[in-house]
């Protein structure tokens, strides 16, 4: 099968440290000194699996981390995670993304300027999570129906978790607008790498006959790849790794596009590619 590959798509540089971080952490810690991720590394099942293999411990709370090194993801964390951390005594190696860090420090400074912090996103999100605890009662909108959690007449101080879509950014912008707010300040905190990942996803999904979208059910910017890519082609799949292919979908089809989320290894793609591209020539 003829396969054209996205020409930005996988591991953006934030997460691509986060990993080199904790590969570097991994080889240089001492026996018998474990290093624990604060949650997962990256919403990828199969990398996380990996880095469990060569010793990185995946907690969900900071009371399950007794001792050690405590690694801090490209999500980021809240400073009161940061503050217990560091009360416990731990080794602490921080590899949150710069931007999603940038985004923090806005959120400190609108509240210091009087405005009330409003975050576009998802509230379950660790990056969201992790903005909440960085000002007061933040309030998270994931779409058009969370507009009655806005307090009547407050300064509204907007940012967006980065990974979300400059539609879905536009649209809550919009809306808000409408509702009667005069005193907004809006940054702009989309991060640039999942535009481009966005953008050149619909291109190549235009121009294919199915189109796969590669990365972890849980990875917010993998679901806005294939929710977009659905947008265009709805022969778009989301899967996390070769295995999960059911062949029988590729009856028919001549070209096949391949895009992957941020948090997607290279060597997933590169598995996915090369199984496609063989199923062509013998059968799969
Ligand atoms: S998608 Fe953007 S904000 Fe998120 S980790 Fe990657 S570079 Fe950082």
């Amino acid at each position: 099968m003829k396969v054209l590959v996205a020409e930005q798509c996988g591991f953006c540089h934030g997460v691509r440290n986060a990993i080199s971080v904790a590969e570097e952490t991994l080889a240089h810690h001492k026996r018998g000194n474990h290093v624990y991720s604060l949650g997962p590394i990256i919403h990828n099942k199969d990398e996380v699996e990996r880095l469990a293999k060569v010793g990185l411990k995946t907690v969900a709370k900071v009371e399950e981390i007794r001792s050690g090194t405590a690694l801090i993801r490209s999500h980021g964390a809240a400073p009161e995670q940061i503050a217990k951390l560091e009360g416990k005594g731990l080794s602490i190696v921080d590899a949150t993304c710069i931007l999603v860090k940038k985004v923090q420090h806005i959120a400190k400074e609108l509240e210091k300027d009087g405005y009330k912090v409003v975050i576009i996103g998802d509230e379950d999100h660790p990056e969201v999570q992790a903005v909440m605890g960085c000002a007061t009662d933040v309030v998270v909108i994931g779409d058009e129906n969370d507009l009655h959690k806005l307090p009547q007449n407050a300064r509204l101080g907007i940012i967006c978790q980065t990974t979300q879509s400059p539609e879905h950014f536009g649209r809550v912008l919009g809306a808000i607008g409408r509702s009667g707010f005069s005193d907004l300040k809006v940054i702009n905190t989309l991060c640039k790498e999942a535009i481009k990942r966005q953008e050149s996803a619909v291109q190549l999904c235009r121009q294919v006959d199915i189109m796969f979208v590669l990365g972890g059910l849980k990875s917010a910017n993998t679901c806005q790849l294939a929710e977009l890519c659905k947008k265009y082609n709805s022969q778009t799949f989301h899967l996390q790794n070769w295995k999960e292919l059911d062949k029988n979908i590729l009856s028919g089809k001549n070209i096949a596009g391949v895009t992957a989320g941020a948090s997607t290894p290279d060597w997933i793609i590169a598995e996915f590619v090369k199984n496609l591209e063989a199923f062509d020539a013998g059968g799969g």
